[in-house]
C-alpha cells in the first residue's frame, strides 16, 4: 500500500487537485471524464491502481467534494489548476504560473500550480507489521530445536542398563 501525501499548505480545492493529478496519472487515464468512465467500466489498470493507491477517508471525501474541478484537469496536453492563495479563485494553465493574480481585481495573491501528491513517505499507521515479523522470526527458528527430544529416550536405555 502506498498512501498519498500532499503538501501541507494545500487544503480543500488544492488537495483535491493534488490528489487528483497522481490519481489519472497511476490509473493512466488522461481526464477525470475518462477515469470515471473507465471505473464504470471496471477497466483492470484503473482498479489495481485503486488497489495500491490506498486514499483514505478523507481524501475520498475531498475527490468527491471537488468533482466539477477536477473534471477541469488534463494530463496532456497539461491542463492543470493554478490557484490564488489570496482569493481562492483558479484558472487552468498548460504551463507555469502567472505571476500575479488574473482573476481577482486588485488581488495580491500570487497563484501557484498545484502539483501532484506524492507517495507518503512513512505508512504512520502500520508501525506494528515490522516489528511483529521480526519478533515471530526467531521463535520459528527455536522451535524446531526442542528436537532433542531423543535425548529423553536415553533413559530408556538405563532400563537396558539395570537389565544386566
Ligand atoms: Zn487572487
Amino acid at each position: 500500500m502506498a498512501a498519498l501525501a500532499v503538501k501541507d499548505e494545500y487544503q480543500g480545492l488544492a488537495a483535491a487537485v493534488s490528489l487528483g493529478i497522481t490519481v489519472l496519472k497511476r490509473c493512466k487515464q488522461n481526464t477525470w471524464a475518462e477515469l470515471t468512465a473507465a471505473m464504470s467500466e471496471a477497466d483492470p489498470i484503473v482498479v489495481k491502481a485503486f488497489k495500491v493507491l490506498d486514499l483514505d477517508d478523507d481524501q475520498l471525501e475531498l475527490i468527491a467534494a471537488h468533482q466539477p474541478e477536477l473534471g477541469l484537469l488534463r494530463i496532456a496536453p497539461a491542463a492543470t489548476h493554478v490557484i490564488c492563495p489570496a482569493c481562492g479563485t483558479f484558472i487552468l494553465s498548460s504551463d507555469t504560473a502567472p505571476t500575479r493574480c488574473l482573476v481577482t481585481p486588485g488581488c495580491s495573491g500570487k497563484p501557484a500550480k498545484i502539483a501532484a501528491a506524492v507517495n507518503a513517505k512513512k505508512p504512520v499507521e502500520e508501525p506494528e507489521s515490522p516489528e511483529a515479523e521480526p519478533a515471530s522470526a526467531p521463535d520459528s527458528e527455536t522451535q524446531p530445536e526442542p528436537a532433542a527430544k531423543p535425548a529423553a529416550k536415553k533413559p530408556v536405555i538405563d532400563l537396558d542398563d539395570d537389565f544386566d
